[in-house]
């Protein structure tokens, strides 16, 4: 008998095949977006998305995996073991499911949280024409985040500085500086992007080929590595008193937070993936938001990011320390666990329905 477990995977390419298979199984309608750029191993990387239901369906449901790369193995774990629990079997009328997988495929494929470019993706929607946003205290942690090497005396300096920015400023504006990415530093770690990424083009493209003839859209961004061990939070990056954040809060209650106010695991950030369902949607009735779910301690998941940019940028792949380190960073973002995995697969079940049971 298979458990909710077999269903995620050890490698991007397990995962995929194991959502192809899947979405195969339920009858899905599969379209298929090629990356330029290939996996480790040499072999094709793409997103993939999944249609169940009518093609001309008013109410969308969308569940997407892996816009932070790595944070994938959650998303698409998942994504696998909905569609094989049957959970697309019986939908409410005039609805369809979309499942995206693989959102930052080359992120997901090398085990990497941010893309080819070294851009954090959920940093990337925003208008470049326009001056972007500066985030003072990151460059007052620069050093911090972005070692040049990985000694325990490098890294002491490290911690000592943000030590002494969280006492002058306070623990929020830690972790904005931290979080809050930023549009300076393209080596660094938390880098937005200065143009529309694959990935960001490429999403707008699904938007716009799978719900744009929709009435109702409600989309649900997969992520890892925030808050307590298998315990989700909403992320809505709409105000606390707007209709968005209500309809949220009336389908979910109190696990949902909005990052314009206080008491989110999420920072207030900049260009979140949520924007490009608000643009490519307009004048729909669109709930865009993130699902985060806590995996390790918050100094193990900053310490994993700052190792494994520090390998990609001063360290190379034939580095001794390399496969420590992207064991690090995999481990910081996906508890390879059975009752984590059907932890956050029932957390997403049980959102889904109560989005499924207001169409
Ligand atoms: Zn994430």
């Amino acid at each position: 008998m298979t458990t909710t477990a077999d269903h995620f995977a050890q490698t991007y390419g397990e995962a995929r095949k194991k959502f192809l298979a899947a979405s195969a199984a339920t009858g899905a309608v599969l379209s298929r977006y090629d990356h330029p750029q290939a996996g480790p191993d040499g072999k094709e990387i793409g997103t993939d998305v999944a249609r169940i239901g009518p093609a001309d369906a008013r109410n969308i449901l969308g569940i997407g995996a892996g816009t932070h790369g790595v944070e994938g193995y959650c998303g698409s774990g998942v994504q696998t073991a909905l569609l094989m629990s049957g959970f697309a079997d019986t939908l409410p009328a005039d609805t369809a499911l979309v499942f995206i997988h693989g959102i930052n495929p080359w992120g997901f494929a090398h085990g990497r949280r941010v893309n080819e470019d070294n851009v954090d993706l959920n940093r990337n929607f925003l208008d470049h024409t326009k001056t972007h946003p500066v985030n003072p205290g990151y460059d007052d942690i620069y050093e911090a985040l972005n070692p040049a090497d990985l000694s325990e005396e490098a890294l002491a300096v490290g911690r000592a500085k943000m030590k002494a920015y969280a006492e002058a400023h306070g623990p929020a504006a830690l972790q904005h500086a931290l979080s809050g990415g930023q549009y300076a530093y393209p080596e660094g770690v938390q880098f937005g992007g200065t143009k529309p990424v694959w990935s960001n083009t490429t999403l707008r493209e699904i938007i716009r080929n799978e719900m744009g003839k929709a009435r109702r859209v409600t989309y649900i961004d997969i992520h890892s590595g925030l808050g307590p061990r298998g315990h989700g939070e909403v992320i809505s990056t709409a105000p606390d008193t707007s209709d968005t954040f209500k309809r949220m809060q009336g389908w979910w209650g109190d696990i949902v937070h909005s990052t314009q106010s206080a008491g989110s695991v999420s920072s207030n950030v900049p260009g979140s993936i949520t924007e490009a369902f608000e643009q490519e949607l307009r004048g729909l009735e669109v709930t865009p938001c993130g699902l985060e779910f806590g995996t390790v301690a918050m100094n193990l998941v900053a310490a994993a990011l700052v190792a494994d940019n520090w390998l990609h940028r001063h360290g190379g792949h034939a580095n001794p320390a390399a496969p420590a380190i992207k064991r690090q960073i995999r481990d910081a973002f996906y508890v390879d666990a059975d009752d984590w995995k059907e932890d956050v697969t029932r957390q997403t079940r049980d959102m889904a329905l109560k989005v499924l049971g207001s169409f």
